[in-house]
């Protein structure tokens, strides 16, 4: 089986002096790749320098909505004149987004849409963050006649606000939160939507899934998550796994074999 973990911050401190074994314990379970997401100017050195195609090991840059205040707009300059040349490694702009239960909307929001912007002028995948706020999150993606490739990470949410999104041409992020009883709708929502348009994820450290410690997360427990995910939808886990790695190609535009070339032979 192969599977791909489509948003991991394995750049966080967590992971200091285990990633090695994290990684071998991943690719062990059938984990051949993972996207790391810059959320800072502050970190994007330390994203860019764990970058290893070959291994499987990729990475996008952004704006966090937790941290717009530590930026100016030339840190958004910046950002799209470093993304613009293309740097190895690097398959989208994120993490970006809108975060309601943490700060103003009306101040995030600027920051997103420039890096709506950035992603549609030079055709890379966009990495969103959505939490309470995908009606806000649609529009700005509406108002920006976003037509490229896009992830709804970490999803959370009613089937009618994930079909919305899909039918705009995102993927919607399967997580930890799937594997919680409490997560009803999103439960629900993720066990009718259609497989093609489904990316498997974890976050990780954090949404940590159901019997992991909070902040404990990690890329082996991704094929809890897909399990779980099977399960709810009644599919056949190997199937589904083929077709969620996939999508995750299709989403960030790539080949499957080359995102999970960390994946163990056989
Ligand atoms: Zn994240």
């Amino acid at each position: 089986m192969r599977l791909f973990d489509a948003h991991c911050h394995f750049d966080f401190p967590r992971f200091d002096g285990v990633r090695e074994r994290e990684l071998a314990n991943a690719a062990a379970v059938g984990v051949g790749g993972l996207v790391i997401p810059g959320v800072r100017r502050a970190d994007w050195d330390r994203v860019r320098s764990l970058s290893a195609p070959e291994n499987g090991l990729w990475y996008c840059l952004g704006i966090h909505p937790w941290f717009i205040s530590e930026h100016t707009p030339q840190d958004l300059a910046d950002l799209e004149a470093l993304l613009g040349g293309r740097p190895s490694g690097c398959i989208g702009v994120g993490e970006c987004g809108l975060d309601a239960l943490r700060g103003d909307l009306s101040e995030q929001l600027p920051w997103f849409s420039a890096q709506v912007g950035i992603a549609a002028r030079l055709n890379l995948a966009l990495v969103v963050h959505s939490v309470k706020a995908h009606d806000q999150v649609y529009a700005a993606l509406r108002s920006g006649s976003w037509q490229g490739r896009a992830l709804i990470h970490g999803f959370s949410g009613s089937y009618q606000q994930a079909k919305k999104f899909i039918d705009l041409g995102c993927y919607i992020g399967v997580g930890g939160v799937i594997t919680h009883g409490r997560a009803r709708k999103t439960r629900e929502a993720i066990a009718r939507l259609p497989a093609d348009a489904l990316v498997l994820e974890t976050d990780a450290p954090d949404m940590a899934p159901s019997g992991v410690p909070v902040g404990e997360n990690s890329p082996t427990y991704l094929p809890a998550i897909l399990a779980q995910l099977a399960k709810l939808r009644g599919d056949n886990e190997e199937l589904l796994a083929e077709v969620l790695l996939g999508n995750a190609g299709r989403l960030y535009g790539l080949a499957p074999e080359v995102l999970a070339a960390g994946a163990a032979p056989g």
